[in-house]
């Protein structure tokens, strides 16, 4: 989605954000982006291990005026900040985008075109990184899967009880 989405942005003029990683990181992906998509305005960025408030935060990116923004901190932190601070912040929409300035600035590289062919991308970032991602891939994602099949089983139940009824 991500080059799709920055032609787009850079054909319109649209001004975005980038707010996460590492400061070398965030700082490299803003200067990647800007020699890739010319017309691509990049307000602002910066790193996702300030000591600065979100309120703070919030009041830097307001002031950069931009449309959207990058939000880079990992699942679920991002998405949380966001849904926390979504009142606060003057953007169309605030994105949560996990480890993509890591890969966009070529500090982690992505798994190769065959392994991403076959949908295999997380076995490939968690032999990368089996300390982080582990506890996400192994028991995490099997578990909310399990969720999903319990609650679908119980509504049927649910149904199935009612028709009964
Ligand atoms: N990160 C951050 N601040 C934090 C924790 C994480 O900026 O307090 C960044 C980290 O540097 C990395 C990204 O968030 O760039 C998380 O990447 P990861 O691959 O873990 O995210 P995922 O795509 O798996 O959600």
């Amino acid at each position: 989605m991500f080059p799709q989405l920055c032609q787009e942005l850079a054909a319109t003029g649209k001004r975005v954000f980038l707010y996460g990683g590492q400061p070398a990181v965030v700082e490299a992906t803003a200067k990647r982006l800007k020699q890739e998509y010319p017309g691509l305005q990049v307000a602002g960025y910066l790193d996702g291990y300030t000591t600065a408030s979100a309120e703070a935060v919030c009041y830097q990116i307001n002031r950069s005026s931009a449309d959207i923004v990058f939000v880079a901190l990992g699942a679920p932190k991002q998405e949380l900040w966001i849904n926390d601070n979504a009142y606060r912040l003057n953007v169309g929409v605030a994105i949560g985008v996990g480890g993509l300035f890591d890969f966009y600035s070529g500090s982690v590289s992505r798994a190769p075109e065959w392994v991403r062919a076959l949908s295999l991308e997380w076995v490939w970032r968690l032999a990368m990184q089996p300390k982080a991602k582990a506890g996400r891939y192994l028991i995490g994602n099997p578990l909310f899967l399990f969720r999903i099949l319990s609650s679908k089983v119980q509504s049927r139940v649910q149904a199935t009880m009612l028709e009964v009824c």
